[in-house]
């Protein structure tokens, strides 16, 4: 369990949605993507293997539901982390320096 030190105190601003780009639509979700097109690369080699296999379909949209369903529930999962610490104050909105 993570100890809260009530001292410290912070805000997070992100006018996106939480995880930043590498989550959102970023490294994540392309290798999510990614890996299936590697699985039918591999299919495609594996004859070479000795193995006897063929691709019947590719589900594009299946693949891209379940890549939207994987990255949701880890930007609910942050949303939910940085809403609920003592420590945090979380701002889903725009920012901007107004002084030095
Ligand atoms: C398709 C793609 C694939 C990638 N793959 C990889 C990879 O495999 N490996 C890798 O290392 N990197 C990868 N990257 C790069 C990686 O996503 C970025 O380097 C990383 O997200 C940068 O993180 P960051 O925290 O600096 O900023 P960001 O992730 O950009 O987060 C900054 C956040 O601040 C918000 N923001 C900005 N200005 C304001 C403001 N004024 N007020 C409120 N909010 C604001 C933005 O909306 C954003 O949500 C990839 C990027 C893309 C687009």
């Amino acid at each position: 369990m993570i100890q809260q030190n009530p001292r410290i105190k912070i805000a997070v601003i992100d006018e996106d949605k939480p995880g930043g780009v590498c989550l959102t639509r970023g490294c994540i979700p392309s290798k999510i993507i990614l890996y299936p097109a590697e699985l039918i690369r591999t299919i495609e080699e594996a004859d070479e293997l000795g193995l006897d296999v063929e691709l019947k379909r590719a589900d594009f949209a299946k693949v891209m539901g379940r890549m939207r369903r994987l990255i949701d529930a880890d930007m609910e999962s942050i949303r939910l982390g940085l809403s609920s610490s003592e420590n945090i104050d979380y701002y889903h909105a725009p920012a901007e320096f107004t002084a030095l």
